[in-house]
């Protein structure tokens, strides 16, 4: 199945290049060439005061890799992405037909600028199927009551939910441990949670008192909310951890020798996967 959306003008008209936005400044951050300059504005600003951003992106995208590999040799063939970003090199369903090609992949972001490159994340293979929804997590039940994604994925069968570097975007406010468990709920035992989370834990006290200062001081603006590892376990509640359970992103089943890794301040992002009994 290849499906492919019409991206009228009312959703380019939804792309506001004044101020800068997640998926924009992560693709900055990644080496992208997707942003503006509000994003690449609120990019350097933050990584002025954390150098070590750009590194954090480039290993959370080496974890999403090595995550829907183990999902995939574990057996999932369905996977819902939700908070996709931009594309880029090896997307999930790249990752996950590669290995196997019937594989169906749903991704779901609410920023109009990753809907009007979905196209490039809709190439699947025959035998598999990719599907994208314009849709917000905040709103699990209409993400999973969605028709494509009804048409796409068997949610009586396993799938991987992945919510890799989204959940950060959540404040208290918005009930994260809610939303996950909302969209887990209805998802079928063998199904697997797949999820990054920003932290400062993992920050030298000099970086950490430094960017507390500069929040304090209203210098930096900071549009997410970095979490402590007992919080992002909270996430897990329930599931079987994967080993080696919840650990900075580069910790986790590494391809690298650990001499040829970032050292783990340099890595703002907790990662685990964990399997629904
Ligand atoms: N998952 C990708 C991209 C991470 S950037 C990766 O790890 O490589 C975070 C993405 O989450 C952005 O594309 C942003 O638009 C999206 N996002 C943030 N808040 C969201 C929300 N409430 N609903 C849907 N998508 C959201």
């Amino acid at each position: 199945m290849y499906k492919v959306y019409g991206v009228s003008h009312g959703d380019l008209d939804r792309i506001d290049t004044t101020t800068a936005h997640p998926a924009r400044r992560y693709n900055y951050w990644l080496g992208g060439k997707d942003n503006f300059a509000a994003d690449r504005q609120s990019g350097d600003a933050i990584a002025a005061v954390y150098p070590a951003i750009r590194t954090t992106a480039i290993e959370n995208r080496h974890f999403l890799r090595r995550a829907v590999r183990f999902a995939a040799e574990q057996g999932v063939r369905q996977f819902l992405d939700v908070g996709t970003g931009i594309p880029t090199a090896d997307n999930t369903h790249e990752v996950a037909q590669a290995i196997a090609p019937e594989s169906r992949i749903v991704y779901v972001d609410n920023d109009p600028i990753v809907l009007a490159h979905a196209r490039a994340l809709l190439t699947s293979t025959p035998e598999g199927a990719t599907a994208y929804i314009d849709a917000d997590l905040r709103d699990p039940a209409g993400i999973l009551a969605h028709p494509d994604l009804r048409r796409t994925l068997d949610l009586d069968r396993p799938v991987a939910l992945m919510l890799i570097a989204i959940v950060h975007f959540l404040f208290d406010d918005d009930r994260p441990d809610e939303t996950v468990r909302r969209l887990l709920d209805p998802l079928p035992s063998g199904s697997w949670l797949v999820l990054t989370h920003g932290t400062s834990d993992l920050a030298s006290p000099e970086v950490r008192a430094h960017a507390e200062a500069e929040i304090r001081a209203g210098r930096l603006r900071v549009d997410a909310m970095p979490r402590t590892k007992d919080q992002v376990a909270e996430f897990f509640t329930g599931l079987e951890l994967a080993d080696p359970g919840i650990v900075p992103v580069i910790d986790w089943r590494p391809t690298v020798p650990e001499a040829d890794r970032p050292p783990v301040t340099d890595v703002a992002m907790y990662g685990a996967v964990a399997r629904k009994p």
